[in-house]
């Protein structure tokens, strides 16, 4: 008999995870054997993430210096800077205009009452975000050492270690040549590595569902169905017409393709709610099933996963309008562009790791005078909301891999 493709065998494991996942629902959290499947199912979930995070500070650091090497030789850097730039900012400005326009249509929260919240409210202690702290602790967090970056997986500080190293690479030419090629070497073997782990994501795909699935409040969504509802499908919107758009426009490359390369990705992204995590496969969805030339995915990706957040910056802006609605408050066209940018600004800020949108999403609401404590209403449904938007957040930095290819080596 042939063994199933990964594909197919990571499709089986996202269709098992949720419906087993269903039935420990319906069986309630407290019978036995929902008790050890969820233990069981824990372990594993656990397990491949740990796994793909013991890959990614090392990927991350050969795969950007590797890369910016190879393309300044080419001259092209700075081309592929502007261009990877100017789609990030362009895309997650449309993603909150989205958000902006479906949440003023359909106004989710005007039925409900702030007070029905309160219990959840009162436990909650909301932590001060102001606009100018944030910015000196995002600007103090860019240049770190090296050697604590790498050891306390600080993706954003080692991204920019290891483009200062891929400039000085190409500065000493010849002179630092070995250890170019060693670093072309342990990129060449953290891929290897990243192949292996792939074997196992059908299994870690289905443990990290069946939790989600079976530990989900389904009460709590039931009151907030209404913004759960376009949540959803403003995010889906986004990645399933937008996104491709842009991609057919830029590079007459088409849907189907972008989705059958960049599933292992998509349905990874959706199960661990995590960009940096999922890095590691984007980079080997992009790479070997999309064309994306090393060089280019390999600058691209690493940086996406850390800033460009299209369904994070939609949840920041549309979460902002739905409290608003709930505590009665009605914001200005004036407010309503603050939190545009806002909502840009704690997207780009956000790393790319389980429910990080909700911990920036305290300055959007300080800066038009809303109570940061009603995130704890929107809390119990955040892991179930992450899913969705992680995956278009992964799309998105996939999309810019192939858009910067074709618009910089032209
Ligand atoms: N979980 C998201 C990500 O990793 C970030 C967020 O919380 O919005 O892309």
């Amino acid at each position: 008999m042939k063994w199933p493709s990964l594909n197919l065998q990571i499709l089986l494991g996202t269709a098992f995870g949720v419906a087993i996942g269903a039935y420990f629902q319906d069986l309630g959290a407290n019978h036995a054997a929902v008790v050890s499947g969820l233990y069981v199912s824990s372990l594993v979930g656990t397990l491949f993430i740990d796994l793909l995070k013991m890959i990614l500070i090392p990927l991350v650091f050969c795969s950007i210096s590797v890369g910016i090497a190879n393309l300044r030789q080419h001259q092209q850097m700075h081309r592929v800077w502007i261009s990877a730039l100017t789609y990030f900012v362009a895309t997650m400005m449309l993603a909150i205009a989205l958000a902006l326009l479906t949440s003023n249509y359909f106004n989710p929260g005007s039925g409900l009452q702030i007070t029905m919240f309160e219990n959840a409210m009162q436990n909650f202690q909301a932590k001060q975000l102001p606009l100018p702290e944030f910015f000196a602790q995002f600007l103090h967090g860019l240049f770190v050492n090296p050697f604590a970056a790498l050891a306390q997986t600080n993706v954003l500080a080692v991204v920019i270690f290891s483009l200062i190293l891929g400039i000085a690479l190409v500065m000493g030419g010849e002179r630092f040549a070995h250890v170019r090629q060693l670093l072309q070497e342990a990129l060449d073997i953290t891929m290897l590595i990243v192949g292996w782990v792939m074997k196992l994501a059908p299994f870690g795909i289905m443990a990290l569902l069946i939790k989600l699935v079976a530990l989900q409040d389904v009460a709590m969504l039931g009151t907030l169905a209404k913004f759960v509802a376009v949540v959803v499908s403003t995010t889906l919107l986004h990645g399933i017409v937008v996104l491709p758009l842009i991609l057919y426009g830029l590079t007459r490359i088409s849907p189907v393709k972008l989705w059958r390369g960049s599933r292992a990705a998509l349905v990874t992204a959706f199960a661990t709610s995590s960009s940096a995590a999922t890095l590691p496969i984007s980079l080997r969805c992009a790479t070997q099933h999309l064309h994306v030339k090393p060089e280019i995915a390999g600058f691209v990706l690493p940086l996406g996963a850390t800033i460009n957040m299209d369904g994070t910056a939609l949840y920041e802006a549309a979460a902002a309008l739905f409290i608003a609605n709930l505590v009665g408050i009605e914001l200005s066209m004036m407010q309503q562009g603050i939190v545009f940018a806002m909502a840009m600004v704690a997207a780009l800020g956000a790393p790319g790791i389980p429910s990080a949108g909700m911990v920036t999403m305290v300055m959007v609401l300080q800066s038009v005078g809303l109570p940061a404590e009603a995130i704890a209403i929107l809390l119990p449904i955040d892991r179930l909301l992450d899913t969705v938007r992680t995956t278009v957040n992964v799309e998105g930095d996939i999309v810019g891999s192939l858009v910067v290819q074709k618009v910089t080596l032209r």
